[in-house]
C-alpha cells in the first residue's frame, strides 16, 4: 500500500462463533476508525450456520467474507478433539486457487515448496519457524491493561441480532434479578448434570434464563460447528420442570443475544462456562459470575476470575463428578442474594468501570498498529 492509501486487512477466523465475533468488532474498528478495507478469509466443514450469516450479515458493506471450500471431516476417528478439528479446517488441502486478497488466486500446488510434503523434514521446520512468535514486533490481545496487566487492546460490542423474546421477557422482570445460564457457542451438558442444573435452578427460587443445549454424554463440545438445534429443543428436561418454574424462569434452546442480555438491567448474575468472550462481556457489563468451566482454556479463566481477581463463585462438583442440585441451588442463591455475592458483585463494579475507560479513550494501541500497516512497504 501507499503510505497514505487505506490498509486492505485479511482476517482468518478459525473455526466456531467465538472466534468469528471479537474478530468482526475488531473489523468494524479497523473500517470505522482506521479507514481499512477487510476481508474475511472463512475456513468451514460445511455451508455456513444461522449464526455465521447473521453476525457476517449484520456487518457493514465495506467488510467482505470469502468462504474457503469446506473440507470433509466426516473420516475422522469418532473420539477427536476439537483442537484436531478445528486445526484440520484450517490446514487446507485445496482444489480450488487460493483467493488471498489482493493477490491472483493461486494453487495450493504453487505454495511454497515446505508446505508440500507433510512428512518431510521440511515441513516440521516450516511449521516450527513460523510458530516462533518472539520474533515477531507484536502480538494482539483480545483483553485491556486493568485486566491483564501486561496487554493492552481496545474493543466494543455491538450486539447480534437475533432472540427478541428473551428480552421482552426480561423487560418484565425487577431489576438485578435473572441468572443468566449459558455455556457459549459450544457448551454442552449430559443429559444427568442437565438435569441437576434444572433442578438446582428450580430449588434456588432464583429468576433465571437459560439457553439449553441438548445433552451430548459422548463429547461436550460437538456442537461447536454449528449452533443450531435440530432436535424437539426441550426433551431432555426434567418432567414438569418448565411448568413448575413458569413466569420465574425461561429456557431458550441454541442461542441467546448474550451482550444484550448481559447489559439488561434485569440481569443480575450469569452462570458461565468463561469462554474469553462471554468474560469480557460480562465484565462490560458488570455482571457477576458463577463458573462452570467446560473445555479449552475455560478452566483458566475460571481460576483467574475466582481466585485472582475475585469477581465469580465457582460450585464444587460431587464425588461422581457432577454439581449436585443443592449445590447450584445454594451458588446461584449465594450469588444473587448473599454476604459473598454482594462483594463479588462490588469488585465486579469496579472492573466494569476499567473496562468503560478502556472503551471510552482513543486507543493507541490500535492507531499504531493501524498505522504500522498503512506504511507497510510490500515487496
Ligand atoms: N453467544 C451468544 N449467544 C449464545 C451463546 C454465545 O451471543 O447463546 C456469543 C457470546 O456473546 C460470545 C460468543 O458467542 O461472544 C461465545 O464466545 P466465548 O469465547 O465466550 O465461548 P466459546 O463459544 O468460544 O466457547
Amino acid at each position: 500500500a501507499q503510505p497514505d492509501s487505506p490498509a486492505h486487512v485479511a482476517i482468518l477466523p478459525s473455526p466456531g462463533m467465538g472466534h468469528l465475533i471479537p474478530l468482526a468488532e475488531l473489523a468494524k474498528r479497523l473500517v470505522h476508525q482506521h479507514n481499512c478495507s477487510i476481508t474475511f478469509v472463512i475456513p468451514t466443514d460445511g455451508s455456513p450456520s444461522k449464526a455465521q450469516r447473521s453476525v457476517l450479515g449484520s456487518l457493514p458493506t465495506t467488510i467482505r467474507s470469502v468462504f474457503l471450500p469446506p473440507v470433509n471431516l466426516s473420516d475422522l476417528p469418532e473420539d477427536v478433539k476439537i483442537e484436531t478439528t478445528i486445526s484440520l479446517t484450517v490446514a487446507r488441502e485445496m482444489k480450488e486457487p487460493v483467493k488471498i486478497p489482493g493477490c491472483l488466486p493461486i494453487d495450493g500446488g504453487e505454495l511454497l515448496d515446505p508446505a508440500q510434503d507433510r512428512k518431510n523434514d521440511a515441513y516440521k521446520w516450516l511449521l516450527y519457524h513460523t510458530k516462533r512468535y518472539r520474533l515477531a514486533e507484536g502480538v494482539m490481545v483480545n483483553s485491556f491493561t486493568d485486566l491483564e496487566k501486561g496487554s493492552s487492546t481496545g474493543f466494543a460490542r455491538v450486539p447480534g441480532v437475533e432472540g427478541s423474546e428473551c428480552l421482552k421477557w426480561l423487560d418484565d422482570q425487577p431489576h438485578g434479578s435473572v441468572l443468566f445460564v449459558s455455556f457459549g457457542s459450544g457448551g454442552t451438558l449430559s443429559l444427568d448434570q442437565i438435569t441437576e442444573l434444572a433442578l438446582g435452578l428450580e430449588m434456588s427460587e432464583q429468576r433465571f434464563l437459560w439457553v439449553a443445549r441438548s445433552p451430548n454424554d459422548a463429547v461436550s463440545n460437538a456442537t461447536f460447528f454449528s449452533v443450531d438445534s435440530h432436535e424437539d429443543p426441550f426433551n431432555f428436561l426434567p418432567k414438569g420442570f418448565l411448568e413448575r418454574t413458569k413466569g420465574r424462569g425461561l429456557v431458550v434452546p441454541s442461542w441467546a443475544p448474550q451482550p444484550q442480555v448481559l447489559s439488561h438491567g434485569s440481569t443480575g448474575g450469569f452462570l458461565t462456562h468463561c469462554g474469553w468472550n462471554s468474560t469480557l462481556e460480562s465484565v462490560v457489563s458488570g455482571v457477576p459470575l458463577i463458573v462452570w468451566p467446560l473445555y479449552a482454556e475455560q478452566k483458566m479463566n475460571a481460576w483467574m476470575l475466582t481466585q485472582d481477581i475475585k469477581v465469580a463463585l465457582r460450585p464444587k462438583a460431587s464425588g461422581n463428578g457432577l454439581i449436585g442440585r443443592e449445590e447450584i441451588a445454594n451458588v446461584a442463591r449465594g450469588l444473587m442474594e448473599g454476604e459473598e455475592g454482594k462483594r463479588v458483585r462490588n469488585r465486579m463494579k469496579d472492573l466494569k468501570e476499567a473496562a468503560a475507560r478502556v472503551l471510552s479513550t482513543e486507543d493507541g494501541s490500535l492507531s499504531e498498529l493501524a498505522r504500522r500497516w498503512k506504511n507497510q512497504k510490500w515487496n
